[in-house]
């Protein structure tokens, strides 16, 4: 009997679930099988290390479906399957566990994992890292027993971590090597925002340091820095970045460079099979280059592109990335891409709270970092995406519109 046409999606995460939620919206009545190796049906991670992490949101509401939607929808939802091995000859997934699945289409959406930290001590307990929902539920039990916490790296993880656990009440020393927390990722002025805020909430920022050596007899009992210092703690956060997760990609033969290449239709070296989320570098028609996002808003709307792309549908992927991160009190917003930018202009007080940082190239807006600036940053987008040429003078002026520009441009 001729097999149904099929559509398999590997990674029940944010790019798959919502690449299976768009094969049904776009009225594919073929099969749609979704394989993930967590325990859950697809989730949003941005809350395990803010609003979940700090008790403030229900475990239910962290859920893109309930579980009744993939039975209504007919996806065919297969958590806590490990797929092994893609064998693009044969067109079929391998599972761990079950038979292979046959498809005609594939999307690989597998995300990223965090990067190990290799020194001593990193596998006595207490050295955690955070990436799943598992991975959060053992951080909110642990901060129960207020740990003297230690965190290492100062990216959106740690940084956010290092609010959640000072609100959680825990001592915590954040190390970040360079200049100041989400500085390598936003900029300058993002850092004095996070640098201030974690010293004012009393977080031991250490900056220009890391940790060298963990120590403990079977646990962790403290940390050893780069600067030869020790510093008591129960609890190690490893937060030094992830690495988009290849390995499926390499071992079936498919061109990886910076995760797995793809296309601007995000379809890979390989017929019929596609990437999209933390895993896909793409070629961004509108940068003129490569680009791979580990981001919320990318891995949603890749998903949602890469869908329409196996249905024959497709338009080019060209976002203008975004990315936000809350920490204490305070949203810091990013959109657009800094790359090539000649000088940042800034437009209100920064010691106010609110303000943005506009990152220019010439004459055009390339990025917008709103710090507690919801408004402007819509207008920034708005104005990145049309290529906008506005006059320094003019975006540095808290008092003329930024509507007007987007009107005038
Ligand atoms: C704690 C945390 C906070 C974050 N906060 C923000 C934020 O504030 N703002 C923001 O923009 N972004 C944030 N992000 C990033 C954002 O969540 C990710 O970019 C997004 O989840 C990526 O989606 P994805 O579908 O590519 O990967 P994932 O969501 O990681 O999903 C991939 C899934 O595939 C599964 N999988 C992998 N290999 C296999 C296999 N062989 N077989 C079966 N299943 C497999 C994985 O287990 C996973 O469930 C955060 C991430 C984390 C971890």
């Amino acid at each position: 009997m001729a097999r149904r046409p099929t559509i398999v999606i590997v990674g029940a995460g944010l790019a798959g679930g919502r690449a299976a939620e768009t094969l049904r919206q776009e009225g594919y009545d073929g099969r749609v099988v979704l394989i993930g190796e967590e325990a859950e049906r697809p989730y949003e991670r941005p809350p395990l290390s803010k609003a979940y992490l700090e008790r403030r949101v229900a475990r239910e509401r962290l859920f893109l479906r309930p579980p009744a939607y993939y039975r209504e929808q007919a996806i065919s939802l297969r958590p806590g399957t490990r797929a092994t091995a893609v064998d693009p000859g044969l067109r079929r997934v391998l599972l761990e566990r079950g038979r292979p699945i046959g498809y005609d289409r594939l999307l690989l959406a597998p995300g990223s994992r965090p990067r190990p930290l290799p020194i001593p001590g990193a596998s006595l307990d207490g050295v955690v890292t955070l990436r799943t929902l598992e991975d959060a539920d053992r951080l909110r039990i642990a901060f129960d027993a207020a740990p003297r916490v230690a965190i290492v790296g100062g990216g959106f993880i740690g940084s956010e971590v290092a609010a959640a656990a000072r609100q959680a009440g825990c001592p915590v020393t954040l190390f970040e090597l360079g200049t100041a927390p989400l500085a390598q990722a936003l900029g300058a002025a993002a850092g004095a925002v996070t640098t201030r805020l974690h010293r004012e909430h009393g977080v031991d920022l250490r900056t220009g340091e890391t940790v060298a050596s963990i120590h403990g007899t079977a646990r962790v009992e403290a940390v050893v820095t780069s600067r030869d210092r020790l510093v008591d703690a129960d609890l190690v956060l490893v937060a030094v970045g992830a690495a988009p997760r290849t390995e499926l990609a390499q071992a079936a033969g498919l061109a990886v460079a910076d995760g797995i290449a793809v296309d601007a239709l995000c379809q890979t070296s390989a017929p019929d099979i596609f990437a999209a989320g933390d895993v896909a570098g793409w070629w961004h028609p509108g940068l003129g280059r490569r680009l791979r996002v580990e981001h919320f808003d990318n891995a949603q709307n890749q998903g949602v592109a890469a869908a329409r792309a196996m249905l024959g549908r497709g338009t080019p992927y060209a976002p203008v990335p975004y990315v936000w991160s809350e920490q204490y009190d305070t949203t810091l917003q990013f959109v657009g891409d800094a790359v090539g930018a000649d000088r940042v202009v800034t437009r209100g007080d920064p010691d106010s709270g609110a303000f943005c940082a506009f990152s220019l190239a010439g004459p055009r807006v390339i990025g917008c970092l709103a710090v507690n600036r919801f408004k402007d940053l819509a207008v920034a987008r708005r104005l990145i995406a049309a290529g906008g040429r506005v006059a320094a003078s003019v975006l540095a002026d808290p008092s003329a519109n930024l509507r007007d520009l987007l009107r005038a441009g």
